[in-house]
């Protein structure tokens, strides 16, 4: 056997170098991992990495791969092999410690912390100062003379690992740690002293045994094990599982776990830990940016216990340790070439890195961010643009308060400014209460305490998040930023009670239900509701601000700007109406992709002349309806063409089924019911009963399915004929005037190239008329949408008649998946929940399915017509991951609402740049 196969042949690896690496070592000055090895290390282990083999201070120890998670969750065990890879590492990491776990002479005590690919703050679990038991506690105290410190550990580690690993409500053990402050009247947990530390285990252990069933567990091995199990089953607690569906991270890449030597912030008033950022992560000022806790662990500062200080006033405590951290992120910043975000401990003056990452930011600091990146030569304009997240040019958008309206109320309190926006609405005291008052249609404000993972749901759907202690960089603050939700934490005059739901600040008390108000950037909070206004964005788009007087506007158009120099994908907009083309034009947009006509239908008056055209019962009654309506479409199309100036807008025929124009059934019902018995004589009564009687008629199965797109066009000929001679005539008009014109007229629906053969041979005729009329001749074209699955099947066919293809990706999701788009809601989150569906088909593409059938359209339709222009017009095309994908496939624009057309755009280049969403 030892011989099998040549040593030469090309095939035969080692068994070593078969055997996959699952545990990656950093210290010394020399990691295993890097930078780029986020998919293994998770993020955290990455930058762990990089820092040590930049030589920078970092506690050595090692990383447990994001994939031995996956083989966790799903064989409840950890296989061997892995076991020992474990052991010779910690044995590793023994020897670059210089001290050994469990040992009562020099105990090594390390934390075990969860860190995937994408940061997910605070969603799964950590556990500090592993390694401690009754002897190394003692150890512990011997070695340092610092009894306080030693117990301090002890207590906070019974208590976490009470809580992740043994499950064990956190309150139970708050309880405890009261009893003992109020034994000692003691207000701090910094006021308690050794003995009452201890007095604390003891009563911890107590609280073990009896929820537990067992002692607290004394070996530190198995301690090491249970608590690296329990940090691989966070990665599918409930509340990591809620982020990542909200974020869209994939359930299937689970977390790495790092084992990492303790150094110790809490030794006394020497030591501090803290985390900060190298710009500041709301408003995208250069900045130092941070703060710290002295004789403190790293949960205290984002569990919002204590109230931290700024970081600046460690430049007074600590001035060296403050010098050095400057000079670290400084250079972590330079090598990364963006926003850190880091956390750090100082140990008896001593400083440590304990993580570097890319910094979250809201969308308005990534905009001021990357640009200020390039004016300082740091990155270049391509790399500006993969920087931001295109997504979070919406919160560049949001609303704010109107400053006069704001000026005239008082403000009641002031917090830290978390994250920038205006937040009005009614109070509540609970995530839950938040999530049942929206869904009754009611804006809400989230106010608690501090906020904790738990509260996500609930955050989520808040109009903003008001806490009454925590830091900058609080649960509520980074998750706030993060959802582009405004929040103001550590508003400390608050005196919140939750349970009687209510709150008192300076003599004042708000109920829940109440309505308040605060400004994110500010910091004010206001009991009031307060109209809310556009944001500058906005008004420089409506012209009512000069660009040049809006800083934010002039680099959000920067790098908007850069980012058209990279994309290949041309950005059109979804515009019905001319005001919206306006703003779609002034959003950059180059084009209409789709102008819903029957929305002008709903026009103002327009909606009878439409009732009399559907009620006719000859063909010479409707075409006296239509011939009314017909000014008014020309009139609209007019505008709308008028503000493309010349770019191409595809203008589509009539989609919806009549019935959808008429007052419902059951409402004319009770109607005609009310009539015959309380006014039997009124005129009106015979009119309701004809309507009746035509929505009886008009009644369909399955609506979407049935008399609507082409087939209305093919059956009232004369609508298509009307809607025809309305955009020409509004074309013939504007080239008059010396308005270039580029009209598309489309029909919708198409599943047989004989349904569009129909009615292109409607469209011409009309058209040419009209162009006779008028002698003025105009390029048009005419095109199919592709939402029909048989219309993508044989676009081969479709192209020999088409001249654009424009998939509607709307009907085509609904068809292909047989979801309703509007019944869908009732059973996605039950699929997302079993993981079925990972995102809303109806939100992103989905590229395996509706993708496939796109892809095959594209190929089929430019074989029978090479260089067909396509395009896409459902909602897919303001997303920026469908977005990544019709680049792949090589449409040529997408359309989406006028206000995500910076999105698009910003995502197109992103795309071009082949860089994935997310990544
Ligand atoms: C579509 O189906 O994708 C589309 C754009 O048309 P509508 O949403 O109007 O059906
Ligand atoms: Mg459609």
């Amino acid at each position: 056997m030892a011989k099998r196969g040549s040593a030469k042949s090309p095939t035969r690896k080692t068994p070593k170098a078969r055997a996959r690496k699952y545990v990656y070592f950093f210290g010394k000055g020399k990691a295993d991992g890097n930078r780029s090895m986020k998919d293994q290390l998770g993020g955290k282990g990455a930058g762990l990495a990089e820092m040590t083999n930049a030589g920078l201070p970092v506690p050595p120890g090692f990383t447990i791969a994001s994939q031995v998670c996956s083989i966790y969750n799903r064989q409840a065990r950890i296989p061997a092999a892995i076991e020992r890879e474990i052991d010779e590492h910690l044995k590793r990491l023994e020897k670059a410690a210089g001290a050994t776990l469990g040992s009562a002479d020099n105990p090594l005590l390390v934390s075990v912390r969860s860190g995937a690919k994408f940061s997910m703050p605070g969603m799964m679990d950590t556990i500090l100062n592993l390694g401690l038991n009754d002897d190394a506690a003692e150890g512990l105290k011997r070695r340092t003379g610092n009894e306080r410190f030693a117990y301090d550990s002890y207590r906070r580690f019974v208590q976490m690992f009470g809580n992740v690993v043994l499950e064990i409500p956190k309150e139970e053990f708050e309880h405890e740690f009261e009893g003992v402050k109020k034994g000692r009247r003691a207000s701090l947990d910094t006021d308690l002293d050794g003995r009452a530390l201890r007095e604390v285990v003891d009563r911890y252990k107590g609280v073990v045994q009896r929820r537990a069933g067992r002692p607290f567990p004394q070996e530190p091995r198995e301690q090491l094990t249970m608590a690296r199990d329990a940090v691989f089953r966070s990665w599918m607690n409930p509340r990591a599982r809620e982020y990542r569906r909200i974020y869209h991270i994939p359930d299937d890449i689970g977390t790495a776990v790092n084992v990492q030597m303790m150094v110790f912030g809490n030794t006394g008033e020497r030591s501090a830990t803290g985390v900060g950022f190298t710009r500041n992560p709301a408003s995208g000022k250069k900045e130092f940016y941070g703060e710290f806790l002295i004789n403190a662990q790293g949960e205290d500062v984002v569990a919002g216990i204590r109230t931290p200080q700024p970081i600046r006033q460690l430049a007074e405590v600590m001035p060296n340790a403050y010098k050095q951290l400057r000079d670290i992120t400084t250079r972590l910043e330079r090598h990364y070439r963006d926003v850190q975000d880091f956390e750090f401990t100082i140990q008896d003056e001593q400083l440590f890195m304990l993580q570097t990452r890319s910094g979250k930011r809201t969308g308005y600091a990534a905009v001021v961010i990357a640009t200020d990146l390039v004016a300082e030569k740091l990155i270049t304009p391509k790399e500006a643009i993969l920087l931001v997240d295109p997504e979070s040019l919406i919160q560049l958008m949001a609303l704010g308060f109107d400053p006069d309206e704001w000026r005239k109320i008082p403000a009641a309190t002031r917090g830290l400014p978390a994250s920038p926006g205006a937040a009005s609405g009614q109070v509540v005291f609970s995530a839950d209460d938040a999530v049942i008052w929206t869904q009754r249609g009611q804006p809400v404000v989230l106010v608690r305490r501090e906020t904790t993972p738990d509260d996500i749901r609930g955050m989520f759907v808040s109009q903003g998040i008001l806490t009454a202690t925590g830091g900058m960089t609080s649960h509520a603050a980074v998750v706030g930023r993060q959802m582009g939700r405004p929040a103001v934490v550590g508003a400390g005059e608050l005196e919140i009670d939750e349970r009687a739901k209510r709150f008192t600040v300076n003599g004042k008390t708000v109920k829940e239900g109440d309505f308040i108000s605060f400004d994110g950037l500010s910091g004010e909070v206001k009991i009031a509701r307060v109209a809310s206004k556009p944001s500058e964005i906005l008004q420089v788009v409506a012209g009512t601000l000069d660009p040049k007087r809006s800083d934010i506007y002039q680099r959000f158009d920067k790098l908007l700007g850069w980012a058209d120099r990279y994309r290949r994908l041309e950005v059109r907009a979804n515009a019905d109406l001319p005001d919206q083309a306006e703003i779609a034009h002034a959003f950059g947009a180059r084009g209409v992709g789709l102008c819903r006509t029957e929305h002008m239908f709903f026009g103002e008056g327009r909606i009878p002349i439409v009732q009399r055209m559907i009620l006719a019962n000859s063909e010479a009654d409707r075409r006296k309806a239509l011939d009314e309506l017909m000014p008014l479409q020309r009139q609209d199309f007019y505008g709308i063409l008028k503000a493309m100036n010349g770019a191409p807008v595809t203008i589509r025929m009539i989609d919806p089924p009549l019935h959808e124009f008429l007052p419902r059934r059951e409402e004319l019902m009770v109607e005609v019911a009310r009539l015959e018995i309380t006014d039997p004589q009124s005129p009106a009564l015979a009119g309701k009963r004809r309507m009746l009687q035509r929505v009886e008629q008009l009644h369909e199965f399955n609506p979407m399915l049935g008399h609507r797109g082409v087939r209305l066009g093919i059956t009232y000929p004369e609508i298509t004929e009307m809607q025809t001679r309305a955009i020409v005539e509004a074309a013939c008009q504007l080239t008059k005037e010396g308005v270039k014109v580029a009209p598309e007229i489309m029909i919708p629906l198409v599943g047989d190239v004989r349904e569009l053969r129909d009615q292109k041979a409607v469209v011409d005729r009309v058209a040419d008329e009209t162009m006779k009329q008028h002698g003025v001749r105009i390029k048009y074209l005419v095109g199919s949408m592709i939402e029909v699955p048989r219309g993508a099947l044989t676009a081969g066919q479709i192209a020999t008649e088409a001249q654009f293809f424009s998939f509607g990706t709307n009907d085509l999701t609904q068809m292909t998946y047989g979801f309703s788009r509007d019944d869908i809601g009732k059973f996605l989150r039950i699929y997302q929940e079993r993981s079925i569906l990972d995102r809303d088909p109806f939100t992103t593409l989905d590229t395996d399915g509706v993708g496939a059938i796109i892809r095959f359209g594209v190929e089929r339709g430019r074989k029978a017509r090479p260089g067909l222009k396509i395009g896409i017009c459902g909602e897919h095309g303001g997303d920026p991951a469908s977005i990544h994908f019709f680049e792949q496939v090589g449409l040529d624009y997408v359309s989406c609402s006028p206000y995500r057309v910076p999105i698009a755009r910003l995502a197109a280049a992103q795309a071009a740049l082949s860089v994935k969403v997310g990544d």
